[in-house]
């Protein structure tokens, strides 16, 4: 059986992970946290990193950090993983979903200005598979109705638009260390944002509502309950992991391009036959190679596809189920324009298998199998 996701155990991990617990302090914030946030700072060019225990939580902290109320709208794309919504729901926000762009699945940022109301807070652009909204195009709708930014970089950890780091163009950046992302703690994910001023909340918010992080640095001499607050720390064993997989990005950054390039140039054919369709990487986006997916005719080509795949021991998937059909989706949002594209071309996608350990002859498997299916 190829399976569809196995997480990376590239090295040193379970070294970092014994040093951990020799370090005598396994709660958060410890050795290997500071060298996890010191390395992304470094890497992403981002003034601060925040590890927290997932993406959810990192954009449960953004939403909160964004003084999301009550009755505020928020527009996102339907076509995401349900934290993108569930963040600021918790807030009490009403989601405004907009359709996406069928080459990228991304959000169409040409549709985001319409949505807007006098009610309208923040924008939630999705990096789907790592490659990059528009960006440009959304900071300036942004900057002229005075919206916050908030980017679901849960995918696109350590891939760019125009340069930057995605996670770091926006107000706030959420990233994923699940073990289906590139990089992994098994559960985790981090807060990034470029203003030094957020910097005290955020801590206080991490921290059960404490200023127990100014303690730490030793600027007060006891600590106090200060504002609303969560846990939003992860154990230094899961930071542990985690360094041990950023130290290797550059090796896991090449051996997953070679997984999609490998799948790209095998099915170049199918799609100049009109069978198939291959994602598209725009100008100015340098993508991550965390999803490969094919898109073929409707839903009932993908179903029989799956059904033959899994005949031939390949476990593949599908992905989201829009928001806004979702029961919780019809309660908290309402989709603002027409569905052109969202229902349709989720339903047309499929992810191969792709991970650090899969094998290039598993590649031309699959591969071949996939040309051998009567589309
Ligand atoms: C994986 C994912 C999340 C959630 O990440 P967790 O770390 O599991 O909380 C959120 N948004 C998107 C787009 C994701 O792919």
């Amino acid at each position: 059986m190829i399976y569809f996701n196995r997480p990376a155990l590239v090295g040193n991990e379970l070294k970092y992970i014994q040093d951990a617990v020799a370090q005598g302090m396994l709660c958060g914030d410890g050795k290997y946290t500071k060298l996890c946030s010191a390395w992304m700072k470094e890497r992403f060019q981002v003034n601060q990193v925040f590890l927290t225990t997932s993406c959810t939580h990192a954009l449960e902290m953004a939403a909160f950090l964004s003084d999301i109320q009550p009755g505020d709208e928020v527009i996102m794309p339907s076509y995401t993983f349900v934290s993108t919504a569930d963040a600021f729901v918790l807030r009490g926000a009403k989601i405004v979903f907009v359709d996406i762009r069928p080459d990228t699945m991304n959000i169409d940022e040409n549709l985001i200005e319409d949505a807007i109301t006098e009610k309208t807070r923040a924008i939630v652009p999705v990096h789907y598979a790592g490659v990059g909204c528009e960006m440009n195009k959304i900071m300036e709708i942004a900057r002229r109705h005075n919206l916050k930014v908030v980017e679901d970089a849960a995918q696109g950890v350590d891939a760019y638009y125009h340069g930057k780091a995605l996670g770091t163009i926006g107000d706030f950046g959420c990233y994923s260390f699940h073990e289906t992302k590139n990089f992994t703690m098994g559960e985790g994910g981090a807060l990034v944002f470029q203003k030094n001023e957020y910097q005290e909340k955020a801590e206080i918010l991490r921290e059960k509502g404490t200023d127990r992080s100014k303690f730490f640095r030793g600027q007060i001499d006891k600590y106090r309950w200060i504002d609303y607050g969560s846990s939003y720390l992860p154990s230094e064993m899961n930071a542990a992991y985690l360094y041990a997989q950023l130290e290797e990005c550059d090796k896991i950054n090449r051996k997953r391009h070679q997984v999609y390039d490998g799948y790209h140039e095998r099915l170049e054919d199918l799609e100049k036959q009109g069978k198939i369709q291959r994602p598209v990487v725009p100008e100015g986006c340098v993508h991550n190679a965390h999803m490969y997916y094919i898109k073929v005719k409707d839903i009932a080509v993908r179903t029989r596809l799956i059904a033959y795949l899994r005949e031939n021991g390949i476990a593949p998937a599908f992905h989201y189920v829009p928001l806004h059909s979702s029961p919780a989706g019809e309660k908290f949002g309402r989709f603002h324009g027409k569905d052109v594209y969202t229902t349709k071309e989720s339903e047309r996608l499929l992810r191969l298998p792709m991970f650090y350990d899969l094998s290039m002859d598993d590649v031309d498997y699959i591969a071949e199998k996939i040309r051998e299916f009567e589309f």
